[in-house]
């Protein structure tokens, strides 16, 4: 036994982590971020009836977050259970579940606090005389329980949130204003949904003054929530909700039968904005959607709710406020620790509701309108595609999301709900609608297609990759496979599709017992001078081997006349001249060492060997010279040899870029490059020339990449005008107010000199009631663009995400999207080198040069030629 104790149990035995460990491990991930704290704080405070909420930050909630409340208290006998994991008053066993009408139930937040910050909790339960103040250390243990003078309720004051975790304490600090500004957009939903509560909340930072972050005045109507969090502006651009049965052609488009549908399942209320055009929003700032008065993310409604927004509204996000009422049988809350993940009964049922309800919302005439337009639209393209391939993609996408419809079980006709399906679904597709970043993006497909077409419709400049023999078999082959890459762009439909040449095929293996492995004769031509090159012959030396035995590789060049007579000599392409041109060390080479023997013979090259058999009498003549010669130094040298082939084989099995050259493969491909590819490299990378008139072939190393020349030079163009442009801003004749909150001022306030790039100037009044402090006095102009308050809601928006960081309003983008686009170099134009330099250089000058200002790809990585064995 005794000896048992003194051992340590072996390293891979399986035993318990201690408590306090998983306890500490599994905290961060209760709380992940200030928004949480910060909600699970107020929510605890909600479910003890608080109708009076304080909330008061110091350095936006990094120093402190201490939340106060006139709700129950906390009763004595509570007190040690209180911040104990899984210890809650609200919940006995799982059955209580369903019917939980309280935020809390998993009773880890004051714990997971706790063990991730200092607290205290001050309290008064309505039974106690006097209140209580009690400090827990970080296992949730209290330390301290003093008597403390207060009214009925509870204060929890959480000081120095994720100290006990150093890396994420670090991250927090660094991104305080970030988290701050998600924090106050989780805040605003329990403001807007609490009805009778009044609920305040302050930012101090330092010493210095206290600001009012959000007030509202405990109004039983959830339209006065708004107005108080928003301001009464924002109430006149909004509609209630009018919830409608679904209509039968939306039940058909989700493959439901309202015979099948519960009564009462679902019950909407709410609000959002009206579809006029410029009523709705430039981002997505404002929308919050509740399940039971439960904030959450349902994600599927928010995309539903802003399609059929887009539908009427085409360039702007709605304000929503959408409560679903629903029977707590149908729902489970307890999918995610944050609660805001929540599964729905009948699912389908409440995208249909919301589809038709919103449809009817937002006026059915101009909805019948656009449907038809649509339709004819549709049909008239199907009219125009289906018998050409060509354009495949339109045919594609109906027949697509005909068989994902679920309406289309055994139907193959379309339907006009399919088909309004197809539309509806494809025109946004897998829109994040939390971001407008991302939106932006998705401007990219119809140009991706044209990047697709135009290389894949390249079929003569795949012949020339394929046929042209350049100087040697190397590049040869090379360039075959490089075009077989290519040729996987096509879709698998090769038709036409020039055949690879010989010495793709043909490639012989080395010979059995050559003491170098002849592949590393016929890999990339670097090596050849490189040391092992050296290393080897002087290998093949020592051991008294010719040069000939490599002539496996004479062989494959041996082909080469053949195709050289084959070559299409008519093309153009810069590519192949470069090809042919960038090689001369490998045409050396194959001089020196690659003609065959028999060729060799015949020219006479080896009179010493034929002379040798008649010319006796030279043996006098011959002259003996001891050769060194030691087994152990061969051994040695061959050794090394095969240790450097290991290392080479090693790092050619890791491939660096994966990713297809496909739309559907973009944001793979893009983090590559930005793993693989930093800015310095663009000037080492080699020019290999132009392809089609539209794209430059460069060469980094082993790898190969294809440029869009327009894209990456209308890339770098917007860059210098997003940078350098200053916006004229004309003078307002009256300062105009702006109804921002009084979180939105501050981010204004504080990015001031941003507006002003922007060409927005304000005159701020520090002395004027929060959120009338600010006032608009200069507007940007440019010929035909006019910009407003929209402008700047959205760039506070961005700015709260990444204070301080230079942005522009989505629509200024846009207008310098135009103008680098006129500037650029367009697809058609030839480039000579140095041109094609520039533009590569350029790349490296940008912070993003992955994709357009229109979202479409500048660059691709075509294929690694270590990755390309002739076999
Ligand atoms: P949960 O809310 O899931 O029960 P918490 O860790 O948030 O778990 O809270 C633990 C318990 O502490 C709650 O069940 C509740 O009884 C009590 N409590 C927390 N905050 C308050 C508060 N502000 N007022 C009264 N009781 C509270
Ligand atoms: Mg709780």
């Amino acid at each position: 036994m005794e000896a048992a104790e003194l051992c340590p149990p072996p390293a891979g035995a399986i035993r318990p982590i201690d408590r306090k460990s998983v306890h500490r491990i599994c905290s961060g991930q209760v709380v992940l971020n200030l928004g949480i704290a910060v909600k699970e704080l107020v929510e605890n405070s909600l479910d003890a009836g608080a109708t009076n909420i304080d909330i008061k930050l110091k350095d936006h909630g990094a120093e402190l977050i201490e939340v106060s409340d006139n709700g129950d208290g906390v009763e004595e006998e509570n007190f040690e259970g209180l911040t104990l994991k899984h210890h809650t008053s609200k919940i006995q066993d799982f059955s209580d579940l369903i019917h939980v009408e309280t935020f809390g139930f998993r009773g880890e937040a004051l714990s997971s606090l706790c063990a991730l910050s200092d607290v205290t909790i001050f309290t008064r339960h309505k039974s106690a005389k006097v209140g209580t103040r009690l400090v827990f250390d970080h296992n949730g243990k209290i330390t301290q329980r003093t008597p403390f003078p207060r009214q009925q309720g509870t204060t929890v004051s959480v000081q120095q949130l994720f100290s006990t975790l150093p890396v994420r304490h670090k991250e927090f600090q660094r991104n305080i204003k970030k988290e701050y500004a998600k924090m106050v957009q989780l805040l605003q939903a329990y403001c807007i949904v609490s009805k009778g509560v009044r609920i305040n909340c302050t930012n101090q930072v330092g010493q210095g003054r206290k600001s009012c972050v959000i007030s509202t005045a405990g109004s039983p109507s959830l339209k006065e929530n708004i107005g108080a969090v928003f301001g009464q502006k924002q109430l006149q651009s909004l509609i209630p909700f009018v919830q409608l049965p679904p209509s039968e052609a939306v039940c058909e488009e989700y493959g439901l039968n309202t015979a099948d549908m519960p009564p009462n399942l679902y019950r909407l209320t709410g609000f959002i904005s009206r579809c006029d055009h410029g009523v709705g929003r430039s981002t997505t700032d404002r929308q919050f959607f509740f399940i039971n008065q439960r904030p959450c993310d349902p994600a599927k409604v928010v995309k539903i709710v802003n399609e059929v927004y887009h539908l009427h509204n085409k360039h702007q996000y709605p304000f929503v406020v959408l409560n679903i009422g629903v029977d707590s049988e149908c729902v489970d809350i307890n999918v995610t620790p944050d609660k805001r993940q929540i599964l729905l009964q009948e699912e389908k049922f409440l995208l249909a509701i919301l589809k038709t309800s919103l449809m009817q919302m937002f006026g059915s005439d101009v909805n019948k309108l656009n449907v038809n337009q649509k339709l004819l639209d549709i049909a008239g393209n199907l009219k125009k595609t289906l018998p050409e391939e060509t354009e495949k993609p339109q045919v594609e996408m109906l027949s697509h999301s005909e068989t994902e419809s679920p309406s289309s079980e055994g139907k193959r006709t379309m339907t006009l709900a399919g088909l309004r399906e197809s539309f509806s679904l494809h025109q946004t597709p897998e829109c994040n609608f939390r971001s407008p970043k991302k939106v932006k993006q998705l401007h990219s497909s119809p140009r991706q297609k044209l990047l697709d077409t135009t290389v894949s419709t390249g079929k003569t400049q795949k012949a020339v990759f394929t046929k042209e023999p350049g100087g040697c078999h190397k590049v040869d082959s090379k360039v075959s496979i490089l075009s077989k890459y290519l040729r996987k762009l096509e879709d698998n439909s090769d038709s036409g599709f020039c055949s690879i040449s010989e010495s793709d095929a043909g490639c012989s293996t080395p010979e059995a017992g050559s003491c170098i492995n002849s592949e590393s004769a016929i890999n990339s031509e670097e090596e050849f001078c490189s040391t092992e090159e050296q290393l080897q012959s002087e290998c093949l030396k020592t051991a008294g081997c010719s040069k000939k035995s490599l002539d496996c590789d004479g062989q494959v060049l041996g082909t080469e006349p053949k195709s050289d007579q084959e070559n299409d000599r008519t093309d153009q392409s810069k590519f192949s001249q470069e090809a042919n041109s960038s090689s001369p060390r490998v045409k050396r080479f194959k001089s020196r060492n690659f003609k065959s023997k028999a060729e060799d013979l015949e020219a006479g090259k080896y009179p010493e060997v034929k002379n040798t058999s008649a010319d006796v009498l030279v043996k006098v003549k011959k002259k003996i010279v001891p050769l060194e010669f030691s087994m152990k130094v061969l051994a040695e040298k061959v050794r090394k040899v095969i240790q450097q082939q290991q290392k080479r084989t090693e790092t050619e099995n890791y491939r660096r870029f994966k990713a297809k050259i496909s739309p559907g493969d973009n944001k793979v491909a893009e983090d590559e490059l930005r793993k693989e590819i930093s800015k310095e490299m663009f000037a080492k990378m080699e020019i290999i020339g132009q392809f089609n008139l539209g794209f430059i072939i460069t060469k980094l190393n082993s790898d190969l990449f294809i440029i869009d020349q327009h894209a990456t030079d209308e890339k770098y163009n917007f860059e210098m005008l997003q940078q350098h442009t200053v916006l004229q801003g004309q003078k307002l004749i009256v300062p105009q107010n702006l109804n921002l909150t009084a979180v939105n001022e501050t981010v204004l306030i504080e990015n001031l000199e941003i507006f002003k790039k922007n060409g927005f100037d304000f005159v701020i009044d520090e002395n004027a009631p929060v959120t009338q402090r600010v006032k608009l006095v200069s507007l940007p102009t440019s010929k035909n663009w006019i910009f407003g308050p929209q402008d700047i809601d959205e760039l506070i928006f961005m700015l709260s995400d990444c204070p301080g960081v230079m942005c522009r309003p989505s629509r200024v983008r846009q207008m310098f999207a135009s103008r680098a686009c006129r500037k650029s170099v367009m697809i058609g134009t030839a480039l000579n080198v140095q041109e094609m330099r520039k533009l590569i250089t350029h790349m490296g000058e940008i912070e993003h040069p992955w994709n357009c200002p229109h979202g479409r790809p500048t660059m691709r990585h075509i294929v690694s030629l270590d990755m390309i064995s002739p076999e």
